[in-house]
């Protein structure tokens, strides 16, 4: 079980690894150096043999593939009563620029009951095939038919590369069939390049967002990542489709230990991520009437308010309101930033935005860094002049971005 080798032939049993091992886990039998489970491959008892008779064994892992077998990429396509999740056309998007930078295709998977037209639509998107799970069983989005349906096309058609949505779905989705399939997965990557080999390089935050961690997935296949809302670009119709749907039935019942009796919608509040204008308050705008005049200015401008994490935390506006690494990610027209420091990861979750006006009293402010215009000044003074400025102009309405 163990990944460290001894050279039985140069070992002259001086236990010195044994001293070394912090987790007790080299023992002698019979005159001969045992490795233990309890072995960690931390690599201390390398360096501590003076006879160099240990070394770590070349291991591939469990589950190693030969990636040129597996080619193409895969998108998960999310749907729910027949609505595709807008995060699906922005892995289509992504797929294809990772398919066509390798000359491949991009494929994707849709289940559910009764959406062939969804199907069928998405090959405006230029998708090259379309594989559907229509089946009763796959109405609404549970954990066991979907992993099945979603494994047993991936055993078929092989991809190297599977891409899915990080919305709530796609958190239980992926995890589960990148542990069937025993392959990696990385979560909520940020940017997705491919190599010519075919290597997926997967970045996303790491140590809470101080550092941007490059993630390959060298020895299994398909290399997967989830991809949160927003943070891709969608991709666009084209007149002429050329791909296929391919109808796929499943090889095995699709059984659930859940059973749903019955659906009932949600209310749901408008999520900023749909905004195409946001006025951010961060603890530098936090207070009464700042936020007044943020709300006001919003309004005005036919936008939604957003938030810092602090200000969220101190319980003054909802989590549904913060952006950033553990809020949202958005991509409005428009971002204006109020009394925000621009820490990493609430520039994170705002950077992809078209335009940026950040409004801070100090000028070495981070957030400038990012802003397309920077107006150094007190946001009790500056946004009475903006919302002036604005005067009866408003009310430009926000579209949805699905
Ligand atoms: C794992 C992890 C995840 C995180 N996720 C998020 C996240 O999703 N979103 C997020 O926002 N943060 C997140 N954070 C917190 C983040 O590190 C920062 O602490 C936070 O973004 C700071 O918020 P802020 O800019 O509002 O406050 P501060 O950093 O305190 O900045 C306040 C700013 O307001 C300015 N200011 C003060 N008074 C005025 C005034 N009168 N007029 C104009 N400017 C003024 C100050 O100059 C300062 O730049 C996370 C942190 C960790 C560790």
């Amino acid at each position: 079980m163990s990944g460290v080798h001894v050279d039985r032939d140069a070992c002259i049993l001086c236990g010195a690894c044994i001293d070394a091992c912090p987790f007790g886990a080299i023992e002698i039998e019979e005159s001969q150096l045992i490795i233990t489970d309890d072995c960690r491959l931390c690599g201390a008892c390398i360096e501590a043999c003076p006879q160099g008779a240990l070394s770590m064994e070349e291991s591939r892992g469990a589950g190693a593939v030969d990636p040129d077998d597996y080619t193409d990429v895969l998108v998960f396509v999310e749907q729910d009563a027949g609505r595709i999740h807008p995060v699906s056309y922005e892995m289509i998007g992504k797929g294809l620029e990772l398919a066509r930078s390798l000359g491949q295709k991009l494929h994707c998977i849709i289940a559910g009951d009764g959406i062939e037209e969804q199907a069928a639509d998405l090959l405006y998107y230029g998708v090259d095939t379309v594989y559907v799970y229509d089946d009763p069983a796959l109405r609404c989005y549970r954990a066991e038919p979907y992993t099945a349906v979603v494994c047993e096309l991936v055993q078929d058609i092989r991809p190297n590369i599977m891409l899915i949505g990080a919305t709530h779905v796609g958190r239980s989705l992926a995890p589960r069939v990148a542990t069937r399939l025993r392959t990696g997965l990385t979560a909520d990557c940020t940017s997705l390049d491919v190599r010519e080999n075919g290597e997926l390089v997967q970045t996303r935050p790491a140590f809470g967002g101080n550092v941007m961690a490059r993630i390959i997935t060298p020895n299994h296949r398909p290399q997967m990542a989830t991809v949160r809302y927003k943070v891709m670009e969608r991709a666009k119709r084209v007149d002429n489709p050329h791909g296929a749907v391919i109808k796929r039935t499943p090889t095995s019942e699709l059984t659930s230990g859940i059973e749903i009796l019955d659906i009932v919608e949600a209310a749901t509040e408008a999520s900023i991520a749909e905004a195409d204008i946001i006025v951010a308050v961060g603890r530098g705008a936090c207070n009464e009437r700042c936020l007044a005049l943020a709300t006001e200015l919003a309004k005005k401008l036919g936008g939604v308010v957003g938030a810092s994490r602090p200000v969220v935390e101190q319980g003054i506006l909802s989590h549904t309101q913060q952006v950033g690494l553990s809020g949202r990610t958005v991509r409005p027209k428009l971002y204006v930033a109020c009394g925000i420091s621009g820490a990493v990861q609430h520039v994170a979750g705002m950077q992809g935005s078209d335009y940026i006006i950040a409004i801070n009293k100090d000028r070495q402010a981070p957030i400038f860094e990012v802003a397309d215009l920077a107006v150094v000044g007190d946001v009790n003074e500056v946004l009475p002049h903006l919302i002036e400025l604005i005067g009866g102009r408003g009310g430009h309405g926000n579209r949805s971005a699905s």
